[in-house]
């Protein structure tokens, strides 16, 4: 296994920060306020080739790995803001999905389109009334002809109002127990926001992003069959496989803002004296921000582990599931240091510290929550009984 940092890795680093430190806090606090997708920000990474990171260079990418796309993200998380987490819908869910399981005419129509910047993806898989278990979706998509039509609800779906499309995740066939795996569609949906049998309902969700999450209301919604991605009742394995690599890009953008949580911290540690010396001199203030940076550190390398093993066609389950449970945990860790190393600061609008603690929070329940990834390692690694 090689996953040690190259001199590319490291130019990569260099170039991804540079664009992430032309956008500060305040630019990310406006878009937050008036809901604004960062169009400035996005032009900057599609110009320099990083939303195509991993997009073939025959479909206007740069054709590099995961390792690459995690470093992205980790860095441009770093740079502050929703810089990195705003990877995961466009060039992760509708990126990597597409490049792996589209036709020839899809990679040809999406990914040329993404790299540049042209277009945006959101993703509508959760159902209030699955919840985590996704198997018991019960959104329907019913043939007819070369069509379907879909009937359903999904809840909590972000950024619909930005993008083009959606990856919609549908049953196509009624559960069946003894093919638990079989019936479930991937449908590429366009312009779900203005479209005839969608209907948006936003929800208050107190997150410090620029995006709003929907109750998404489907009723008579046809889909032709060309815009299924993978093969009609095939969509679960392909929806796993895409799962991954979420949690690879979740945790990198867990560590990324973990880690500017610990820069803030040190920044405020050093500048900050109240009894005549640096705060950071007192181990009450140091030794939490070191062993904050000591696990971020640990969190990091497994899901380096996790990008080696996807880049070497590997199954990276376990690799992935840990690096989203130990990077969420250690992020919310450093950023509840960074906000007690602020004092009062740390609760204001003003220091970013607050809100690099609820996206991190966030991310200990979103894409996956820590529960099921421990279920994941205690079933499928420890082989323990399943509970549920
Ligand atoms: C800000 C935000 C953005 C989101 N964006 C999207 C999006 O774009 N697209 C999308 O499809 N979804 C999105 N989601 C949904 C998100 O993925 C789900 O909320 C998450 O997966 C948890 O599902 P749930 O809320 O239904 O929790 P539930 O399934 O109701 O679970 C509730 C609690 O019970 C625990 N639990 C349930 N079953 C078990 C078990 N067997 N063992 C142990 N513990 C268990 C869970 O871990 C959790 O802690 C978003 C959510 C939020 C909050």
């Amino acid at each position: 296994m090689e996953y040690g940092e190259t001199q590319e890795h490291r130019m990569i680093r260099d170039t991804v920060r540079a664009i992430a430190d032309d956008y500060d806090w305040e630019y990310w606090r406006e878009c937050i306020r008036q809901k604004e997708f960062p169009e400035e920000y996005w032009q900057d990474l599609a110009d320099d080739g990083w939303l195509g990171v991993t997009i073939p260079e025959e479909y206007g990418g740069v054709g590099m790995g995961m390792l690459e796309m995690t470093m992205v993200i980790e860095e441009l998380s770093r740079g502050g803001g929703q810089g990195g987490i705003i990877f995961v819908l466009t060039p992760v869910f509708g990126g990597i999905t597409i490049e792996r399981h589209g036709s020839p005419e899809q990679k040809e129509q999406f990914l040329p389109k993404i790299a540049s910047g042209d277009m945006r993806f959101s993703m509508g898989l959760t159902e209030a009334g699955a919840g985590t278990n996704t198997l018991n979706i019960d959104t329907m998509a019913e043939r007819d002809g070369d069509e379907f039509v879909i009937n359903g609800q999904k809840m909590w779906i972000s950024g619909v109002e930005n993008s083009d499309y959606m990856l919609l995740i549908s049953r196509s066939s009624p559960f069946d127990p003894e093919n638990p795996t079989h019936g479930v569609t991937l449908f590429l949906v366009e312009d779900p926001a203005n479209r005839d049998g969608i209907d948006l309902t936003p929800l208050d969700v107190e997150v410090p992003w620029f995006e709003t999450q929907y109750q998404v209301d489907i009723s008579g919604l046809r889909v032709h069959e060309d815009d299924i991605l993978g093969a009609e009742d095939g969509g679960l394995y392909l929806l796993w496989d895409t799962l991954n690599t979420e949690r690879i890009a979740g945790a990198a953008s867990a560590i990324g803002g973990g880690l500017r949580a610990v820069d803030l911290a040190v920044d405020y540690a050093n500048e900050r004296s109240v009894f005549g010396s640096p705060i950071g001199s007192h181990q009450a203030i140091q030794h939490p921000i070191a062993q904050s940076y000591a696990e971020l550190l640990a969190a990091r390398e497994i899901t380096y582990k996790a990008c080696w093993k996807w880049d070497n066609g590997e199954d990276a389950g376990l690799e992935s599931n840990v690096a989203n449970l130990l990077s969420s945990q250690a992020a919310t860790k450093a950023a509840d240091r960074a906000i007690q190393t602020h004092g009062g600061n740390g609760f204001t609008g003003d220091y970013e510290v607050y809100d690099i603690w609820q996206t991190s929070r966030l991310l200990q329940t979103v894409p996956v929550t820590n529960e099921m990834v421990k279920n994941y390692i205690g079933e499928h690694e420890l082989g323990m009984p399943r509970s549920y």
